[in-house]
């Protein structure tokens, strides 16, 4: 990899585009050939979306598991290049010669930092906190989990913030910089990944479903966050509305998908995350009720087992029926779930303490779309061999669990060096 002096001109073979597990396996699967490899990610964080979780199916490890030993990988590896707080705004040229022109945001923290934490000690600047969907506050100077480089990152929104000095003043290792400006590098590169991954859809526009409208109705993605042991609560599984202990809880499948109105595909996932997250239930408490609303499980090939194992729990209660309405019971603040049986058109209708919408999976291309030619299918996923030669890994291309958009990064990443190679 050629680096200008003043780093910003880069020529490289391949450049990925997302950190999630994707891009990640991309950049390492790269190196590994021989390649040089540019990581570029618009968070401060590496992982994507599963770094944001509490464990994964069917293993039930922890992020960290895969996590550390591909920022190990990255760390020690001299083939690539990893940029983050980083977008891609022009993409020109062809497989075998592109420009790419990059932006990185500044991070207001320079090497210096120690991670000590005294800064956000300092801070009282408290936020809205996005990586835990909205629940619970961060502070404006901050370190994600799985932060890359292992520094914090400060909240360009309240640097002028005159409340903003304690943080500043705090740090015994002069690492705040709150002059750094956007920084330009143009990438020159042979082929191009995208792995931008997902986002969850919008559970609002689920109007008959309550979100946003009842406190104790949360999404599949807060139920990860209100378990993980680096989450709003410390891992604590409880009721949001009162912060009660949990003893009748209802997940409702298919929440938003396989819906005309909302998603018309199934996410593929959902299923195998709600079974996921009646063990974060039960190994809380081991007496709760946890009823499951579904229209069909699908959790196919070796996922089946798991299904089968959470299923033989006695007091996990499979109901086939698609939610039609949930209301809130005004006093208790209580949940009723209004379920039509898919086969035999039967409503019925069962109060619970709190419910957990299965939202599906929106591909973050359909809206934040690739800056070239590249045509995406009629749900704004990529489509294979677009005309650009940008080739798409993980759920850029569908929706995927874990180990199949490791797969399916792998192969990615002999397909755009090879496309390049025959240009
Ligand atoms: C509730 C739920 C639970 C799940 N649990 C499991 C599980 O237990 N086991 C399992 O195998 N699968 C699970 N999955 C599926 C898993 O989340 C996906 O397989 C995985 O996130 C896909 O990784 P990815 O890298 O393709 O995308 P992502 O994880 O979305 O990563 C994409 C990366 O690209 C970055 N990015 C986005 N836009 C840009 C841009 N414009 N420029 C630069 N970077 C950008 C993002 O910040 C992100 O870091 C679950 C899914 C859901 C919905």
């Amino acid at each position: 990899m050629e680096i200008s002096e003043s780093g910003d001109r880069i020529t490289t073979d391949l450049l990925v585009v997302g950190g999630g597990i994707s891009g990640m396996t991309c950049a390492i699967e790269a190196s590994e050939l021989g390649k040089d490899a540019v990581l570029v990610e618009k968070e401060p964080y590496l992982g994507g979306r599963v770094a944001r979780m509490n464990q994964y199916f069917p293993k039930l490890c922890p992020p960290i598991c895969g996590m550390e030993i591909n920022l190990k990988r990255l760390r020690t590896n001299d083939k690539v290049k990893v940029l983050t707080l980083t977008t891609v705004d022009e993409v020109s040229g062809k497989p075998g010669g592109y420009e790419v022109k990059l932006t990185v945001q500044p991070r207001y923290v320079n090497n210096n930092c120690t991670a000590c934490e005294e800064c956000e000690k300092a801070c009282e600047i408290e936020v809205e906190d996005d990586y835990n969907y909205g629940i619970g506050k961060r502070k404006a100077v901050y370190m994600p989990s799985f932060a890359y480089p292992t520094i914090y990152v400060a909240d360009p929104n309240y640097i002028k913030d005159p409340k903003f000095k304690a943080c500043v003043d705090a740090c015994k290792y002069d690492a705040f910089d709150l002059d750094m400006q956007p920084q330009t590098i143009v990438v020159k590169t042979r082929g191009i990944v995208w792995a931008t991954g997902w986002k969850p859809y919008d559970a609002a526009k689920i109007e008959n479903l309550g979100f946003g409208k009842y406190q104790n109705v949360i999404t599949n993605v807060m139920m990860e966050r209100l378990a993980s042991p680096d989450g709003p609560t410390e891992g604590k599984i409880n009721r949001p509305s009162d912060q009660a202990a949990i003893t009748k809880i209802g997940f409702v499948q298919c929440a938003g998908s396989r819906d005309e109105n909302h998603l018309p595909y199934c996410s593929t996932v959902c299923c195998a995350a709600s079974l996921k997250h009646a063990t974060y239930v039960r190994e809380q408490y081991p007496d709760a009720e946890i009823h499951i609303f579904y229209i069909d499980i699908r959790t196919p090939g070796r996922l089946e087992d798991f299904y089968v194992n959470i299923d033989s729990n006695e007091k996990v209660f499979m109901h086939r029926g698609k939610a039609a309405e949930i209301r809130e019971v005004p006093d208790s603040k209580n949940l009723i779930v209004a379920a039509e049986n898919t086969l035999t058109g039967e409503i019925t209708e069962m109060e619970l303490d709190m419910v957990v919408l299965a939202t599906g999976i929106v591909p973050n291309i359909a809206e934040d779309h690739i800056p070239a030619d590249t045509p995406l299918d009629e749900w704004g996923f990529l489509l294979p061999n677009a005309a650009s030669g940008i080739v798409g890994a993980g759920v850029t291309n569908r929706p995927l669990e874990v180990s199949a958009c490791v797969q399916d990064a792998t192969g990615s990443v002999l397909r755009a060096l090879n496309t390049a190679e025959r240009s």
